[in-house]
C-alpha cells in the first residue's frame, strides 16, 4: 500500500522505514516547499498534492500545524486518516479543551482569552498562578507565559495583546498545575475500535522541550490513562496512533494535550516494544490488525538537541541505538535521539550511569540525574 504523509521531518522518516518490511511504501508532502519527497533522502519526487493524493492509498500526518486549504483536500479524498477533525483538535488549543471536556476527561481549569476584559475574567475564574497559552501555534513551550502577580498583568497583556491582533489567535489561560511529573501515553485506535496502548511513559524536560522518556511499571496509574485515552480516541472517532501528554499530580491524571500523530515520547517503543509506534499508526490507518504493544525490555529514550555527532564509543555499548534524523545542525533543533535499552531495570540504570559519563555534560543536563562521578 502507498502512504502519503503531510510533514516530511523525522516522524514521517521513521514511517518510512517502519513501513518497508511491510511493503508499506511512504511519500512525504513538505507543506512548506508544497513538494512530494522522498522521506529518507529528501529527494524531490513529484509535484502536486492532488496527484499524490490520486496516487495514495491512505493520507496521514506527522504534525497539527497544516494549513487549512491542505487538510481540506485531504479530508475530501476520503482517504485522510486520522482526518481533519483530529488535526485540527491538535493544532488548536480552544478545540482541544473543548474535546476533553466532552469525553468527560481531567484537565486544568481554563479560560479562553480574545479581550482584556477576558483576561480580568480568566483572573478570577482559573486563579493565579496560571500558564497563558497561545491557541494556535503554539508547542514545547513556546507562545507561553506564566503569571504568578497580578501587578504582573499589564505586562503580560501588552504581549499577549500583540498575539490577539491576528483574530484567529486566542489565549488559553490555564490553573497552573504543581505537578509530581509528567507523564504521556501512546496508543492506537483502529477503524473497528480496536485499541492497544504502550506502557505510560515518565517524560523529563529541559526548558520546554522533551529530552528523556521511560516508560514506567504502575498499574494503578496504567488503567486511570488507558480509560482516558479510550475516552478521547471513542470520542474523536480517532484512527491511528494518538499520544495523550499528563500531569501526574499525587496519583491523578490531568489531561495538558493531546498529539493526533506518534509522539516524540513513544520513540522508546522503537527498541523496547514489540510493535513500534511507528508501525502500528501505519497499521491502523492502513486497516491492518495493530501489533502488540508490550514492553519487550526497559528502554530509555534520550534526545539529541543541537547536536549532529556522538562518540563512537555508543555504540560499543551493548543496547545502545542511535535514531539520526538527517537534519542540519541548529541550536536546540531536535536532530535526532538515543534508545538504550537493557534486560532489566537496575542494568539499565547502570547503562544510563555510563552514558551520562560519555556524553557531554552541556549538550545532556538531563543525563546529569544518572551520573555516578
Ligand atoms: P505544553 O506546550 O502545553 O506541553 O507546555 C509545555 C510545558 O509547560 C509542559 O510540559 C509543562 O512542563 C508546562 N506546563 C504547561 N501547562 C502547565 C500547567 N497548566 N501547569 C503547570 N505547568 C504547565
Amino acid at each position: 500500500m502507498r502512504v502519503l504523509v503531510l510533514g516530511a521531518g523525522q516522524l514521517a522518516r521513521m514511517m518510512s522505514l517502519a513501513g518497508a518490511p511491510l511493503n508499506l511504501s511512504i511519500t512525504a508532502f513538505d507543506v512548506e516547499s508544497g513538494k512530494i519527497v522522498h522521506p529518507l533522502t529528501q529527494a524531490h519526487i513529484g509535484d502536486g498534492l492532488e496527484n499524490a493524493i490520486a496516487q495514495a492509498d491512505v493520507v496521514t500526518a506527522e504534525f497539527e500545524h497544516i494549513p487549512q486549504h491542505v487538510l481540506e483536500v485531504c479530508e475530501n479524498s476520503g482517504k485522510f486518516l486520522p482526518g481533519q477533525d483530529a488535526i485540527l483538535i491538535g493544532g488548536d488549543r480552544r478545540i482541544e479543551k473543548a474535546l476533553l471536556d466532552k469525553a468527560q476527561v481531567k484537565n486544568a481549569n481554563y479560560h479562553v482569552i480574545k479581550s482584556k476584559a477576558d483576561f480580568h475574567s480568566a483572573i478570577e475564574n482559573v486563579g493565579l498562578p496560571m500558564v497563558l497559552k497561545t491557541a494556535l501555534g503554539g508547542y514545547d513551550g513556546k507562545g507561553q507565559w506564566r503569571l504568578k502577580d497580578r501587578n504582573d498583568a499589564e505586562l503580560i497583556w501588552h504581549e499577549m495583546e500583540a498575539c490577539l491582533a491576528d483574530s484567529k489567535q486566542a489565549i488559553v489561560a490555564e490553573q497552573f498545575v504543581p505537578f509530581d511529573r509528567e507523564v504521556s501515553l501512546v496508543g492506537a485506535r483502529n477503524a473497528k475500535g480496536e485499541v492497544a496502548v504502550y506502557p505510560l511513559t515518565e517524560n523529563v524536560h529541559t526548558d520546554g522541550v522533551l529530552s528523556l522518556s521511560t516508560p514506567i511499571d504502575d498499574s494503578l496509574l496504567q488503567d486511570k490513562a488507558r480509560t482516558m485515552f479510550t475516552a478521547v480516541a471513542e470520542t474523536m472517532n480517532y484512527v491511528g496512533v494518538l499520544a495523550i501528554e499528563f500531569f501526574d499530580l499525587d496519583g491523578e491524571l490531568l489531561v495538558n494535550e493531546l498529539a493526533p500523530r506518534v509522539h516524540n515520547s513513544g520513540h522508546w517503543t522503537q527498541q523496547g516494544a514489540e510493535t513500534c509506534q511507528f508501525e502500528n499508526h501505519l497499521r491502523a490507518v492502513c486497516g491492518l490488525p495493530l501489533g502488540s504493544t508490550t514492553l519487550v525490555r526497559p528502554t530509555c529514550m534520550i534526545n539529541v538537541l543541537g547536536e549532529d555527532t556522538l562518540p563512537d564509543a555508543l555504540l560499543a555499548l551493548e543496547g545502545c541505538h542511535i535514531h539520526w534524523y538527517g537534519k542540519q545542525k541548529r541550536d536546540g533543533r531536535k536532530m535526532g535521539h538515543i534508545n538504550v535499552s537493557a534486560e532489566y531495570s537496575a542494568d539499565l540504570d547502570r547503562k544510563l550511569a555510563l552514558l551520562a559519563n560519555i556524553l557531554d555534560k552541556k549538550a545532556f543536563p538531563a543525563m546529569q540525574r544518572f551520573s555516578q562521578e
